[in-house]
This record gives C-alpha cells, sequence and structure tokens, in this order.
C-alpha cells in the first residue's frame, strides 16, 4: 500500500470539506473547531452551523488527510500523505506552539509491536510529545 497524492485525496471532497482542509493546510498549525468556524466564515463569507464543522473535521480526521491533537483540542493538516493508519508523533512546542510531524518506519515497527503483545487493534495512533522546539532553544541559549 502506497500512499496518496494529496491532491489525489483532496478532489474526493465536498466544497465544504475542502474548504475546511483548505484552511488548515494554509494555517500550518493546529487550528480548533471555533476558530475554525470563525476562519470559515471569513473565507466564505457566512457562518457555518458547528456541527457541520464537527463533521467536516472528522470525515478528513478518517480519510488521514487531518490530524486531531487531543492535547490541544485542535486540528492540523497532515504533512506527509501517509496512509491514516500509520503511527504518527507530533512535536508540539510549549514556547512558540509549532507542531512537527514525525514519522519513522521503527517507530510504526514499535507501536504495532505494543499493540499485538496486547492482542490490541489500534484505531489512532498519535504519540503526542510535548517540549521546546529546536528554535525556541536556541533563542533561550542566545
Ligand atoms: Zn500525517
Ligand atoms: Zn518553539
Amino acid at each position: 500500500m502506497h500512499a496518496h497524492a494529496p491532491g489525489e485525496r483532496s478532489s474526493r471532497l465536498t466544497p465544504g470539506r475542502k474548504a475546511v482542509l483548505d484552511i488548515l493546510e494554509r494555517a500550518g498549525r493546529p487550528i480548533g473547531a471555533y476558530e475554525m468556524i470563525d476562519l470559515l466564515a471569513e473565507t466564505v463569507g457566512r457562518r457555518p452551523a458547528p456541527t457541520q464543522v464537527y463533521r467536516a473535521l472528522d470525515f478528513l480526521v478518517e480519510q488521514g488527510l487531518v490530524h486531531r491533537l487531543a492535547s490541544r483540542n485542535a486540528f492540523l493538516a497532515c504533512g506527509h500523505g501517509h496512509e491514516a493508519s500509520e503511527p504518527v508523533a507530533f512535536l508540539i512546542c510549549d514556547g512558540c506552539g509549532h507542531v512537527d510531524e514525525a514519522t519513522s518506519p521503527a517507530l510504526t515497527a514499535d507501536v504495532a509491536d505494543v499493540a499485538d503483545k496486547k492482542g490490541f487493534a489500534p484505531r489512532a495512533q498519535i504519540i503526542e510529545i510535548a517540549g521546546r522546539c529546536a528554535a525556541c532553544i536556541t533563542k533561550e541559549v542566545a
């Protein structure tokens, strides 16, 4: 199974879902549902119903186009075009709020191993790592 190109997947989206994905991709940072409603209102010119926005976000998460950051209660466009089921680690900076998405074959293998040993079938495999990003560490040292 190979990852799909982002364009290939987003072409199947309804205009409402596409608008949500576009905003997340352009922002390049995590966005909460309420901020998303504000941004959609600016872009589309009318306020969408919150349930509509939640449904669009859920759909995008299911498709693996967007990830949900539980610790921030926010959503982030996927930067990698990997399979929806693949484990990902988020490096979340406490200083500037920057979020970096990382995957690795070793991580994928180890997370699968941890679940297998318990006979567990993972639905979502998101690891959230809090701390300081390289830019913030550099600033602190300088
Ligand atoms: Zn991703
Ligand atoms: Zn930072």
